[in-house]
């Protein structure tokens, strides 16, 4: 009700949100915080996303049932769950490795089988795996920060006609001025541009995290 009346109108998106539970995604101990509109912390210093953002998001993306979707940014699987309840598959990649265990365990529990996961750096694209490779997707969703503009590697694996939503700040970094922009593959290498709103996402790193960058615990 409270995502209707900040403007979410699109009621797929809306019934898709409906059916995820998010204090599942939120630590324990802050799992009070699950049905505000606020992001909230999941340990290693990263957060889940908001619920207007995760419903513009995904609104912006346009999905069908017929759609193969990636992300990149797993976090704990919020976003992905809400995904794959309107794709076909969702393809999620998060680069530390506590992050994408709970994730994977949140995904069982919920009984969603249309997801894959692994742990690995998501600027560089979905992997080939055992000679198989994922791309191109159809949607692109990245839910951290790139630097000036998203990874090359990611628009390379845009279907044409594909749509790439992601988080984007400006050169110098500034955190506070990141721009949510919209990438429309037209050609191999034509993209559309447009600006979708201001979002305050953590920065998008490179390389799987190191074991010293996940031994803070999980709050
Ligand atoms: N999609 C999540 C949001 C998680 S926050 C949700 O639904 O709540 C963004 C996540 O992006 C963090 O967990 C961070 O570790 C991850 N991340 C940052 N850079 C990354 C990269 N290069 N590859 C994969 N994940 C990355």
């Amino acid at each position: 009700m409270d995502l209707r009346t900040k403007g979410v109108q699109d009621i797929n998106v809306l019934n898709a949100i409906e059916r995820v539970p998010r204090h599942h995604f939120i630590p324990d101990a802050l799992s009070d915080q699950a049905y505000e509109d606020i992001a909230v912390p999941i340990g290693l210093g990263q957060t889940i996303s908001q619920p207007i953002v995760v419903a513009k998001m995904t609104g912006a993306l346009e999905i069908s049932d017929r759609h193969k979707v990636l992300e990149i940014g797993t976090g704990t699987g919020y976003q992905a769950c809400v995904l794959s309840k309107l794709a076909r598959r969702v393809y999620t990649i998060e680069r530390h490795k506590p992050l994408h265990v709970i994730a994977e365990q949140n995904f069982d529990m919920l009984g969603l089988r249309n997801i894959t996961a692994i742990c690995a750096d998501g600027m560089r694209g979905w992997p080939r795996i055992h000679g198989i490779d994922q791309a191109p997707f159809d949607r692109i969703i990245v839910t951290a920060a790139a630097r000036g503009k998203p990874p090359a590697a990611l628009l390379d694996q845009l279907h044409i006609g594909g749509i790439m939503i992601a988080p984007v700040a400006p050169d110098n970094g500034d955190a506070g001025a990141q721009m949510l922009k919209r990438y429309k593959k037209e050609s191999q290498d034509t993209y559309s541009i447009s600006d979708i709103m201001p979002v305050r996402f953590v920065p998008l790193l490179p390389d799987i995290a190191k074991e010293d960058e996940n031994v803070r615990e999980i709050a």
